[in-house]
């Protein structure tokens, strides 16, 4: 598939134009999507009225923008005007947001066709993409296996060839996982770097909105985009979050080296884990070595009891997000409410709209409110609170921090029981960032035996995405597996 660079040489230079792009496109997800599932809603007409625009923009010679006419494919919870948002939820089936989502206006501004909306687990409940009330995603690497989740669909469009870029969010790893099952670069930003404006809430103190792509080159220029570009000025007001303004400046992060970079590895990271994704692991702290950087491996015992507070605190807010959605105020109506009160019209809408996960969430969440189970709330935010204080630490110490980013390879779509009531494990290493607020990046770092892709994970310091970009590309370039592509059966491309 042609990077973000290349396809932007073609436009200049008139190889060929931004329509041809967008059809090419638009013909492989045609022919190929349905046997990975990877799209909810296609936006075959408005994407090739957008490429049109944007050819007879350059063919006035105007500057079309950083993406002008690159395809972006969009996580199914991030509103877009006139196109629906679903949640892959039958809550929203037929929902169309009166506007687009900060993101999207950005990603407009930019010069972006936005390719479709994709399929993702239920309001972004999981991490396999198996709870999308339309239909399961396939990993394009291997279609008996789950692409990983909540952002299943993004990382399987971008793996696929379906799109050069696409948009994920990420609560507790649904950026960083599926982009590592699928073998491509995710990145969660610090919180509050990308506006969360128009992502439809599930953990609102969690939720990031991030770019996924297929190299580290392309993941930051859509970074560049997406991020809120100055936040002194006030352009910003409906973001009341947002700390700090950025202390990187990702232009240029690419020629530094690694030369004297302090990376630091948790003991804990082994325990547990897959043997091939260890020998992935390992093999990067080698490479980081003889590229001069500095690497310690250190204890973080706080990684244990991460996943579990982060299930804790992120049902209870998911709870209250979620309370909207009574099929009266918002969402699905069942089709025969005559014979019911109140109560039990919305216990009906509430039951038939949502899915069993996200049923069980918000019976877990509302429980982990009330005043019986405050112990176990107030140790959960505890947990965080000693989180954000050793990242503190940590970050005086290290640049970056090297770690897997699951514990297990992409596992058989049929194995239900596995991404059902298994997330503690699924988001061990990833949850971690989200309460503390860091960003974090996950790039393909090898595949296993039987050609499934293994990713690697770095996380920084606030707002030094910069880092984050300049090492992964380093180990990008060394290990060269991003230029292997999944071979898709009936595949001419
Ligand atoms: N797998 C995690 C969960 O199930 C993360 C979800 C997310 O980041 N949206 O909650």
């Amino acid at each position: 598939m042609m990077t973000i660079l290349e396809l932007q040489k073609g436009y200049r230079e008139g190889s060929f134009s931004v329509r041809q792009a967008v059809e090419s496109f638009l013909e492989r997800i045609k022919k190929l999507d349905q046997r990975i599932g990877a799209f909810i809603t296609v936006c075959y007409n408005e994407a090739l009225d957008q490429a049109e625009q944007l050819d007879q923009r350059l063919s006035r010679g105007e500057n079309i923008g950083p993406l002008g006419g690159i395809p972006v494919a969009v996580k199914d919870n991030i509103c877009t005007k006139n196109i629906r948002t679903t949640c892959a939820s039958r809550m929203l089936e037929n929902f169309v947001a009166p506007c687009d989502a900060r993101v999207v206006e950005n990603l407009k501004k930019a010069g972006a066709v936005i390719i479709g909306k994709t399929n993702m687990d239920e309001f972004a409940m999981g991490a396999a993409s198996g709870t999308s009330a339309y239909k399961k995603i396939a990993n394009p690497w291997n279609l008996s296996k789950v692409p990983g989740g909540s952002s299943g669909g993004s990382a399987a469009a971008v793996a696929a060839g379906f799109a050069p870029l696409a948009l994920g969010s990420d609560t507790g790893g649904s950026i960083r996982q599926p982009a590592s099952f699928c073998g491509v670069v995710g990145l969660k930003p610090t919180y509050g770097a990308v506006s969360r404006e128009g992502l439809i809430a599930f953990a609102p103190s969690f939720d990031t909105i991030g770019p996924m792509a297929s190299t580290v080159k392309d993941c930051e220029l859509l970074f560049n985009v997406i991020k809120e570009q100055n936040q002194s000025n006030g352009s910003d007001t409906e973001e009341p979050d947002i700390e700090n303004s950025h202390k990187n400046n990702c232009t240029g992060a690419f020629d530094a080296g690694m030369q004297n970079m302090r990376i630091g590895m948790p003991k804990e990271c082994l325990v547990g884990l897959d043997q091939e994704a260890a020998q992935i692991y390992l093999r990067a702290e080698k490479i980081y070595r003889d590229s001069g950087a500095r690497v310690e491996w250190f204890s973080l015992p706080e990684i244990d009891a991460c996943a579990s507070a982060y299930f804790i605190l992120s049902s209870a807010e998911a709870a209250s997000s979620l309370a909207r959605y009574d099929g009266i105020r918002y969402g699905f109506s069942i089709k025969d409410p005559q014979d019911l009160n109140f109560d039990d019209l919305i216990r009906s809408n509430r039951t038939e709209g949502f899915g069993d996960e996200v049923r069980r969430r918000i019976l877990f969440g509302t429980c982990m409110r009330m005043p019986e189970f405050a112990a176990y709330y107030e140790k959960a935010e505890k947990i965080r609170k000693n989180i954000k204080q050793a990242v503190n630490r940590l970050f005086g110490r290290f640049d970056l921090i090297l770690m897997p980013t699951s514990p297990v390879l992409p596992f058989d779509i049929k194995e239900k029981h596995k991404y059902l009531h298994n997330e503690n494990q699924l988001d061990k290493f990833t949850a971690i960032m989200n309460l503390a607020g860091i960003p974090a990046l996950s790039l393909p770092g090898g595949f296993s035996r039987t050609g499934l892709p293994v990713g690697l994970q770095l996380a920084g310091d606030y707002f030094t995405e910069d880092k984050l970009f300049r090492a992964a590309s380093c180990l990008e370039q060394k290990l060269g597996v991003y230029k292997k592509l999944p071979c898709l059966e009936g595949d001419q491309a």
